[in-house]
């Protein structure tokens, strides 16, 4: 294995203690290894998960020339013809007119910027501290990536998780609301708020598709990097459980070395990368739960939307769909689950795999 030896220092364990406790390591990996009624769980499924998903090369996806005038009207007509009701919002944030996302000023905060394909940069919304408003940084390679990610991220922005946020400072909400609303939330309630965005992605490459700026090729492709994100967040859980059920909170220098000191004898090399990880960055198990459960059920719930025999269940589904954003903040994962599909989150992983499982085999003419 390259790269030097990685030596515990009394700082590196400071550090190391600092990042897992921002996102309640412990608590988080206990929250995923607790059994439901069935001795299912979360961690199971991930495992589960894991098993069913067969990958093919990455690949980038093509790249498109649009201006942002271009841009910003392909996604509003998108908005207006799957959910009307949100459409007049969607434009205002577009083009820069939406009273949340305006500072206390009058200046928008919603910015376009073009950057390189190979600048590490991804377009978010959010709210900073306890300013009233919200800000969207878009940034735009070229690709058609830019489109959809410039759609997921509007559907954050027209969610409750972020609009109940706004209004909450708007109102001076007494400090125990608010902090319900933001820092107190439980896992369960945190980890569903990349559903609504994932759905979004699924739909907008059908009107894509249908408008001939994507073609099938290009679906298979958006599928496949799909499945390489989630099979990386799935290893990152379980390893960084794994890491985590070695440990006592907060860990010190002596029980660190020693874990690092034993994985360099078992050449458990992916371990030590994994501690390194746990250190360097704030890619963490809770940060990425909630895109394994964002992938999957949106998977589920567009599977069954593409099954649908008539155009009124179709746009059933839609309004449904439309009536969650206005309440995503009062869900938890399995009251979204039942919200959206009426089944627990259980059932949503193993329909899941069911579907992975068959994929294969038509691919493999079984
Ligand atoms: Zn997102």
């Amino acid at each position: 294995m390259k790269g030097k030896k990685l030596k515990i220092t009394e700082k590196y364990v400071q550090e190391f203690n600092e990042r897992c406790s921002n996102f309640r390591a412990p608590e988080f990996l206990r929250f995923l290894t607790e059994s439901d009624g069935n001795n299912v769980s979360y961690l199971d499924l991930i495992v589960q998960l894991e098993n069913v998903i067969k990958l093919k090369p990455y690949k980038q996806e093509k790249k498109i020339n649009f201006t942002i005038e271009e841009m910003t009207a392909i996604i509003e007509e998108f908005y207006s013809k799957y959910f009307p009701k949100k459409a007049e919002e969607v434009k205002q944030i577009l083009n820069g007119t939406h009273p949340y996302f305006m500072d206390q000023n009058g200046k928008s905060t919603v910015h376009f910027e073009k950057v390189n394909l190979d600048e590490n940069r991804s377009s978010n919304v959010g709210h900073s501290g306890n300013n009233p408003y919200l800000n969207f940084n878009v940034y735009l390679k070229d690709t058609i990536e830019d489109l959809r990610t410039t759609a997921h991220e509007l559907t954050h922005a027209i969610s409750a998780h972020e609009t109940k946020i706004v209004d909450a400072i708007k109102e001076n909400t007494p400090k125990k609301v608010f902090d319900r609303l933001t820092k107190d939330k439980s896992f369960e309630s945190d980890s569903i708020c990349e559903i609504e965005s994932h759905i979004i992605e699924k739909l907008f490459n059908k009107f894509l598709l249908s408008k001939g700026i994507m073609n099938e090729e290009d679906i298979k492709v958006y599928e496949n990097s799909e499945k390489i994100s989630l099979v990386s967040e799935l290893s990152l859980i379980r390893e960084e459980r794994d890491v985590i059920k070695c440990l006592s909170f907060p860990v010190t220098q002596e029980d660190l070395t020693a874990l690092v000191e034993k994985l360099y004898k078992d050449k458990n090399f992916r371990l030590i990368d994994r501690i390194k990880k746990m250190h360097d960055t704030s890619r963490n198990s809770e940060h990425m739960f909630r895109y394994v459960v964002g992938r999957v059920v949106a998977d589920v719930w567009f599977k069954r939307f593409e099954e649908c025999e008539t155009n009124k269940e179709r746009r059933e589904m839609l309004k449904i769909f439309q009536n969650y954003l206005n309440k995503t903040h009062e869900l938890d994962l399995e009251s979204a689950c039942e919200e959206l599909l009426g089944l627990d989150f259980t059932s949503i992983v193993e329909d899941y795999c069911l579907g992975k499982i068959s994929d294969i085999k038509t691919q493999n003419n079984i």
